[in-house]
């Protein structure tokens, strides 16, 4: 008869070192140690555990779930895994954003010089897009000259220079993770919450920022398309980032339609400038402003970003960290090849665009990658020329599709299918694209 105390390591032997024994404790559904966990991801790591193996831990993670002990211990041993870096330089008090990732979301290039400018110092150490949601660097390598790869005491230079920095995070941050995130991507255990909460927050704990904002978008166009789902993933990276010292909240925002008129590399960087020059739409406005109030909460900061947004600090900001970085924020960035306008079918109000739709699109005219080692287009993209809520003639063009080849325009198309619902009547007024504010540890 099946004796699940056999398989009970901590009974059995609390520092039990056997891969497989420690799988079918997991399988089981009994909690692995602190020393389990530890030993389980540095072998990884050695060569001892196999993919096979880690694999098939992961997949019983994927159905047993993580308890909060053995979430801290798993999240600790990735940090543990590589450098923690040491911010102490920058002379100003340390806030991070991190975006859960979106259709449109050229957040952070606005909101890291935005907070810089009002007295924070951001290191945002970010990764590539992957999918149907850009990633910041490849936005960025839109602008000529403009570099990622920089060496650790080159980006705590900028950092210093300018009070923000926008780089790719090194192969010594968290590489535990490096090697688990890829394992997961071909094995179907990417969607486990404590999978993720850990993958995200061992890499920001390592960076070294002392406080850190989430923005965890919820919606059509998000990871996570529920409320209970995000709050669930929000609250758990919170709790993670307190218990490993980082004053760390979370914002719920809404992910439904792209965030401002532009979904694209170059696209965004030009939407993005545009904002910092005072004219932002008001959706990407309201949430940059949003998180940027609850960076400068837990950075202690009493400043006005409304201000530094409306005088031009923070495109100064912006513009002394491109420079900074090898870029010229004064070059013209690229332009498509080939353009093609979406019409509206019939005459009425624009009721959904929907963000999957115009996400997929954007990513199948080449602004996205399907596997991280392939190349991104800079000019590839879809500006949105309406807006839910406004009102739209037949035949009026409510897309306008950009690639560098017509012959993506096909594909771009399809994915749109049903993305866009013209309605009779004028919709309801949006609301908030805040959904939920701050979701802390302590209420
Ligand atoms: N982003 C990460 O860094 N890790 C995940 O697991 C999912 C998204």
């Amino acid at each position: 008869m099946h004796d699940p105390a056999m398989h009970d390591p901590v009974l059995r032997d609390p520092v039990l070192h056997d891969t497989v024994e420690l799988i079918r404790a997991k399988r089981d559904g009994w909690p692995l140690t602190e020393a389990q966990i530890r030993w389980l991801i540095d072998a990884y790591l050695r060569g001892e555990v196999a993919d096979e193996q880690m694999s098939a831990l992961l997949m019983a993670i994927y159905f047993r779930g993580l308890d909060q002990a053995e979430l801290r211990a798993w999240t600790a041993a990735m940090v543990d895994s590589g450098e923690h870096l040491d911010l102490s330089a920058a002379g100003r008090p340390t806030v991070d954003k991190h975006s859960t990732g979106g259709v449109g979301d050229k957040v952070s290039l606005i909101l890291a010089p935005l907070v810089a400018s009002c007295g924070a110092a951001v290191p945002q150490l970010s990764g590539r897009g992957l999918g149907h949601t850009g990633g910041t660097l490849d936005k960025l390598e839109s602008i000529p000259g403009w570099r990622a790869a920089l060496p650790p005491a080159e980006m705590l230079a900028v950092l210093r220079e300018t009070g923000c920095v926008i780089c790719a995070a090194g192969p010594g941050l968290a590489p535990a993770d490096r090697r688990l995130y890829a394992l997961r991507d071909v094995t179907g255990t990417v969607e486990s919450i404590p999978l993720i909460a850990s993958s995200i927050m061992s890499k920001k704990i390592a960076e070294g920022t002392a406080a850190l904002v989430l923005d965890v978008k919820v919606g059509s166009g998000a990871f996570m398309r529920d409320v209970a789902d995000a709050r669930l993933l929000a609250q758990t990276m919170v709790t993670l980032g307190e218990e490993h010292g980082v004053r760390t909240s979370a914002l719920l925002t809404s992910m439904d339609t792209p965030l401002g008129r532009c979904v694209g590399n170059a696209l965004e960087v030009e939407e993005a400038v545009a904002t910092l020059a005072g004219d932002g739409p008001p959706d990407l406005v309201e949430v940059v402003l949003a998180l940027a109030a609850e960076m400068l909460r837990l950075a202690g900061i009493d400043a006005d970003p409304v201000a530094a947004l409306a005088d031009g600090r923070a495109l100064a900001t912006y513009r002394a960290m491109i420079a900074a970085q090898g870029g010229d924020p004064d070059a013209p960035l690229p332009h498509a090849a080939a353009g093609r306008l979406v019409p509206a079918p019939e005459s009425g109000w624009l009721g959904r665009l929907d963000a999957r739709a115009v996400g997929v699109a954007a990513w199948r005219l080449g602004a996205g990658r399907a596997r991280k080692e392939d190349p991104v287009s800079a000019v590839a993209g879809v500006r949105c020329l309406v807006k839910p809520g406004e009102r739209v003639s037949r035949g009026q063009p409510v897309l306008e599709l950009l690639a560098d080849d017509e012959a993506r325009f096909e594909r771009a198309l399809e994915a749109l299918a049903g993305g866009i619902e013209i309605v009779p009547d004028r919709p309801l007024a949006a609301g908030s694209l805040v959904i939920e504010r701050p979701i802390c540890d302590n209420g």
